[in-house]
């Protein structure tokens, strides 16, 4: 598949959908999201839509993917453009991880279903990410050996963020994650750690797979 037009296309809507990062719309326009998808569906791996991935998931839409990306790099340890260490819950087929890869130094990614962090594993063979570390686990606890994150995202939503990615996030670090709120809906939450504390923001309503505990 010659893609670099279908992605530049992407790329052209996604700015037009409000994305402004520079850094982001590269990393966006880099990562080809057609290695990620079935064969089936490779044609509409450039279309803003999340796509079915194996055992009941979903990889996000490139608006949203877009979106958190940006979030991650607006927070005071972003700035410069390039983040640090990032921390990734829920790897799914990869997509989101080497996006990542392109806007963080080193990225750590986990998945709790054993077939999805093989199918990343193979999906990202290709593009020899040495900066991306893939890990098979319950993502609710963070991974604490990575820690501190200047970036945690999920991409898989709770009831609450736990309380190992905030105790896991660096002073001036960033979070974020879907959450179901008190509509019983999903949003997407921004939580700052400064060192005067924790500061919450509530965005707009998202639609992500549901973040369940232990591994599969
Ligand atoms: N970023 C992914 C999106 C995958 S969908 C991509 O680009 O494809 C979200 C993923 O979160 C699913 O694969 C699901 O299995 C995973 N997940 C849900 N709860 C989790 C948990 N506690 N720990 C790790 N992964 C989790």
């Amino acid at each position: 598949m010659d893609s670099d037009a279908v992605r530049a296309r992407m790329v052209h809507k996604l700015s037009a959908m409000g994305i402004v990062s520079a850094p982001v719309l590269r990393a966006m326009g880099q990562v080809e999201r057609h290695r990620f998808v079935d064969t089936a569906l490779v044609n509409q791996a450039y279309e803003d839509t999340s796509l079915p991935i194996g055992l009941g998931q979903t990889i996000s839409k490139p608006n949203v993917v877009a979106r958190m990306g940006e979030l991650l790099l607006d927070s005071a340890l972003g700035k410069a453009g390039q983040l640090g260490r990032v921390l990734e819950i829920g790897t799914g087929c990869g997509y989101q991880a080497a996006v990542l890869a392109v806007l963080a130094r080193e990225v750590y990614s986990i998945e709790r279903l054993r077939g999805l962090h093989d199918k990343a594993r193979a999906n990202l063979r290709h593009f020899r990410l040495p900066n991306v570390h893939l890990l098979f686990g319950d993502g609710m606890l963070g991974y604490a050996k990575g820690a501190p994150y200047a970036g945690i995202i999920a991409a898989a939503g709770g009831d609450a963020i736990p309380q190992a990615w905030l105790d896991q996030l660096a002073v001036g670090g960033r979070l974020v994650a879907p959450m179901v709120t008190s509509g019983g809906k999903q949003a997407l939450v921004v939580v700052d750690k400064t060192a005067q504390g924790l500061k919450h923001q509530l965005l707009e309503a998202v639609h992500f797979v549901p973040l369940k505990s232990g591994i599969a």
